[in-house]
């Protein structure tokens, strides 16, 4: 008989090969639990964490005490401290927020305030003291976070795998999660590939977080809305403008960052990302349509509240991304002398955001226990820089579901 107690002889499933996934499969591994891991692409980091900004956030946006505040001040260390022990390309090279003019100064007051009650090292610049760091930023003021930097989140991922791997764990590809049922001691996990009988299963499987999670018979109170987030590269003749990286002071109203200049681990600037309504959950351009998807993107209430609070920064998402000269006006707000010319387009992402019926989005991570199952139902940015404590995370879930 199996005793769920003792790592050695349990079986746990979990869904989703990105960095969530993976992370958590690690840990579970190390912990001495033999762990497979199912994915329905062919490769590991195909959605969220192969197709995103590859930054290590400090953690200064988010309100004091949430799991985002603490998960990513603490993951920027480790996700830091994982990179330089593993050889994953990795550079601390710090970021400036701009206040482009007079109506940024509040909201970058209250960013170095948020800053200093997580516990981020961050200073309130003159725009002569960061022109010291970014030489062509054009500002009334700025705050220099030191700790912020870039990274290989791929390479991270190949690295988690290897370590599972070398844990005794495995990480199997094309297998799609299509539902969970109970059984006696434990759970049948229902594949495309056959059943498979786990004493647990931990989900991570972001853009379908939901989904999973209905076909698995939990009701997630709030809906995954796919919010499509599109990058420029800027040509090689304009790389001088941007040392490391440059962010706009976020608009409060809105859960996204603001279009900014980042400069990529594997060289060039990349400008981006903007943030409009995917037509499908893995949808990268505007002609990637799933209409079912899409209606059931527009049945979701919240969807048409949140719509009806934001027309305005909404309108100027979409704007943006059919105009390229929108874009470039945005980016030569931070950095004077970008033009549309300089801007050539790169692959998008697109973001997992967990929204409530009454239009509220899901701020914080959010993981819920259902029996022997764990769900990771909202893991948006950070959740790649925070990715090795939200797995610590994960794995108390899942030590307390096995005991219990
Ligand atoms: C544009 C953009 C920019 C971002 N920038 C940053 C940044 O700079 N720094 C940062 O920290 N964070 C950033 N983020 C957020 C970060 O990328 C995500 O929070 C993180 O990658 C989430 O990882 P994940 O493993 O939960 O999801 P994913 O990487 O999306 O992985 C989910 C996996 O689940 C699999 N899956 C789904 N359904 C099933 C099923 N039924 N069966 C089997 N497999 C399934 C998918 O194929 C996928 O591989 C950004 C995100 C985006 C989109």
């Amino acid at each position: 008989m199996n005793d769920a107690t003792d790592p050695a002889t349990t079986t746990i499933v979990v869904v989703g090969a990105g960095i969530v996934g993976l992370a958590t499969a690690r840990a579970l591994a190390l912990a001495g639990h033999r762990v497979e891991v199912l994915d329905k692409e062919h490769a590991i980091a195909q959605h969220q964490t192969g197709r995103n900004s590859g930054v290590i956030h400090a953690g200064l946006y988010y309100p004091p005490g949430s799991l985002k505040a603490r998960m990513a001040v603490a993951g920027a260390r480790s996700m830091t401290a994982y990179a330089a022990a593993n050889g994953i390309a990795h550079d601390i090279c710090g970021k400036l927020v701009v206040a482009a003019d007079e109506r940024d100064l509040p909201g970058l007051r209250t960013l170095a305030e948020r800053a200093a009650a997580n516990g981020v090292p961050a200073q309130l610049l003159t725009p002569e003291q960061a022109r010291e760091h970014e030489p062509y930023v054009r500002c009334v003021a700025a705050l220099h976070v030191e700790t912020t930097g870039i990274i290989d989140y791929p390479a991270v991922c190949r690295s988690l795998a290897d370590d599972l791997a070398a844990a005794g764990g495995v990480v199997r590809l094309g297998v799609t999660v299509a539902g969970a049922t109970p059984r006696p001691g434990g759970i049948r996990v229902l594949t495309s590939a056959g059943e498979i009988d786990a004493d647990a299963l931990v989900v991570c499987a972001g853009l379908y977080a939901d989904r999973v999670a209905e076909a698995c018979g939990l009701a997630p109170e709030a809906r995954i809305v796919p919010f499509r987030g599109e990058y420029f590269e800027l040509g090689g003749d304009k790389h001088y403008l941007v040392r490391g990286l440059i962010y706009p002071v976020p608009d409060p109203r809105f859960p996204f960052l603001g279009v900014h200049l980042t400069r990529m681990i594997a060289g060039g600037v990349h400008a981006g990302p903007n943030a409009v309504l995917a037509l499908r959950r893995e949808g990268y351009t505007w002609r990637d349509v799933d209409l079912a998807e899409l209606r059931e993107s527009l049945a979701w209430p919240g969807l048409w509240r949140l719509a009806r609070r934001n027309v305005v920064p909404g309108a100027r998402e979409i704007v943006r991304s059919l105009s390229r000269r929108q874009f470039a006006a945005s980016l030569s707000r931070l950095v004077p002398g970008i033009e549309a010319a300089d801007l050539h387009p790169a692959p998008a992402g697109v973001r997992a955001q967990a929204l409530r019926r009454d239009g509220s989005m899901v701020e914080d991570f959010l993981v819920q226990t259902h029996g022997r199952q764990v769900h990771v139902l909202n893991a948006p940015s950070p959740a790649a820089t925070a990715a090795l404590e939200i797995a610590d995370h994960i794995a108390g879930h899942v030590e307390r579901a096995l005991a219990s």
